[in-house]
């Protein structure tokens, strides 16, 4: 295998970077030889989506790539099942120890247990080292000793946590690299892709936001709930990839004393607080958290027409309603939506069309690029009412209202939906007031929301009364 003394793998998961990665670090502490490997895994990438695919393959093209400028080989990409591949990788390299970051989510959580086992029988130790949260999922309790219930609880015991410091640089040609020969060649992704995906593009973009006057962190406080203003740190997917480590995020904004610093952080605590929740209630990947939501009366588009007609005008932004329309086109263009479009559309699909949000939450984890099980279930869990700490079911959003709060010059609007483009700041909120044969083909609205309001209040009634 041309290395001399013992080996150790690096299992790349979600942790698609070489700085601040304390299971990579703990891997070259640990071997002579490293073997960074990835495994292409059938059962993750099947329900995956085209998307996220796409973004897969581009970031590990990245990392084989950074791992030969750090004097590595590359990475090693194989495929097949992880419970068969890494213990065939591990007994062929004569390794001791198989490094991975722990995984919190249900499918991450049973794989690494039969990994685990196999390794195992053959005597080699799966050592899991950090995860991919600032404070791992199951660290924090309160005083009876129980899992968290309410983020506002959490969030003070996780500022009084505090942070690890970030692991230590990898010093180039001070490892000793391995590569399996009969490993997955990588095609070259897009140039788009390839100037987005992986640590680089991530890591550049982030130092970019953070120092920026216009639309950066120091705007992010007054303009994070402004889709137009397109003010947010889009950290999302280099967070659920693992290109920056929360920590490294954390350590930045730790110096910075302003309000928006805080207010980035608080949200990343969010994402911390959903990842502990899903550990605590796995189930809750299809199953409301609170269990007399299961009672609700939905529309089911399998079995209704009209309900398999609205939930089709969603996916492609033709219900009638800018904002909403605006937030599904974003996404099929960009694999992206900004948050406060997210609970809107979320909304509507559960209160004004009476549709499970079982079924938004699969349209959104096919199309997002930072889809991620444990912040989209519980987000979809959360708008619908049926989560921990949830909005209060009965709380509506109005789709045209919040268009005009959040959007008042229409720029999200007018960027996503051409075809209102130019209409005027008097009708572009509610096109349906238009004088007619100004709305360049745009629909008019699907279902009238103060109607259906009432129908999602008369549903939850039963929910109430329970
Ligand atoms: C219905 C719905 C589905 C969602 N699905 C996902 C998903 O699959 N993956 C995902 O990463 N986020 C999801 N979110 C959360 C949130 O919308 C995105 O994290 C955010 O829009 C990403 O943009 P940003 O990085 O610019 O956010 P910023 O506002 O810059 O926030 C910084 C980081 O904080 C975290 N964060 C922010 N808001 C939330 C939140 N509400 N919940 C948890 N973490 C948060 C994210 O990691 C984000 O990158 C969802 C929200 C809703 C309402």
């Amino acid at each position: 295998m041309g290395s001399e003394g013992h080996v150790a793998i690096w299992w790349a998961r979600r942790d698609l970077r070489l700085a601040d990665n304390p299971a990579l670090r703990s891997a070259i502490d640990d071997g002579e030889a490293v073997l960074p490997i990835f495994v292409l895994d059938p059962q993750l990438l099947v329900p995956a989506g085209q998307v996220r695919r796409d973004w897969l393959m581009a970031a590990l093209y990245a990392l084989d790539r950074d791992l030969r400028s750090a004097g590595g080989l590359g990475l090693s990409v194989m495929s097949g099942n992880p419970a068969v591949v890494v213990p065939y990788l591990a007994k062929a390299y004569e390794v001791q120890r198989v490094h991975i970051s722990a995984d919190f989510g249900p499918y991450g959580r049973s794989r690494d247990h039969h990994v685990a086992e196999k390794l195992r029988a053959q005597g080699i130790e799966l050592v899991r080292t950090g995860s991919p949260y600032a404070v791992a999922p199951g660290t924090l309790k309160n005083d009876s000793g129980r899992a968290f219930q309410v983020f506002g609880a959490f969030h003070r015991a996780w500022r009084a946590h505090g942070i690890r410091e970030p692991a230590p640089e990898i010093a180039a040609g001070a490892v000793q690299w391995l590569q399996v020969d009969d490993r997955v060649r990588l095609d070259a992704p897009n140039e788009t892709l390839d100037s987005l995906a992986g640590e680089g593009p991530a890591r550049a973009a982030w130092r970019n936001w953070l120092h920026s006057d216009s639309n950066g962190l120091a705007e992010y406080g007054r303009l994070h709930d402004f889709p137009g203003a397109d003010a947010t740190s889009h950290l999302s997917i280099a967070l659920r990839w693992g290109h920056l480590h929360p920590r490294t995020v954390l350590h930045d904004l730790a110096g910075l004393r302003s309000k928006s610093a805080a207010a980035l952080a608080r949200q990343i605590a969010w994402r911390d607080f959903f990842a502990d929740v899903l550990f605590q209630r796995p189930d809750a990947v299809g199953e409301p958290i609170r269990p007399e939501f299961s009672k609700m009366p939905t529309d089911d588009p399998q079995r209704l027409e009209t309900a398999a007609q609205r939930l089709r005008a969603w996916q492609d932004g033709k219900t009638g309603y800018p904002l909403v329309d605006a937030g599904m086109r974003q996404l099929l263009a960009e694999g992206w939506m900004h948050n406060r479009v997210r609970m809107v559309v979320a909304s509507f699909l559960i209160k004004d069309l009476h549709i499970g949000w079982w079924h938004g939450a699969r349209w959104f984890m096919e199309h997002l690029r930072d889809g991620d099980i444990a912040q989209n279930q519980l987000n979809w869990q959360w708008v619908a009412g049926c989560g921990t700490d949830a909005a209060p079911y009965f709380r509506i959003f109005n789709p045209t209202t919040q268009a005009e709060k959040f959007d008042p010059d229409a720029s999200y609007i007018r960027l996503y939906v051409p075809e209102l483009a130019e209409m005027s700041i008097e009708h572009v909120h509610h096109p349906w007031t238009a004088p007619q044969g100004t709305l360049n083909g745009y629909p008019e609205p699907i279902v009238v929301h103060a109607v259906e309001r009432k129908e999602a209040l008369d549903r939850y009634a039963v929910v109430k009364d329970l």
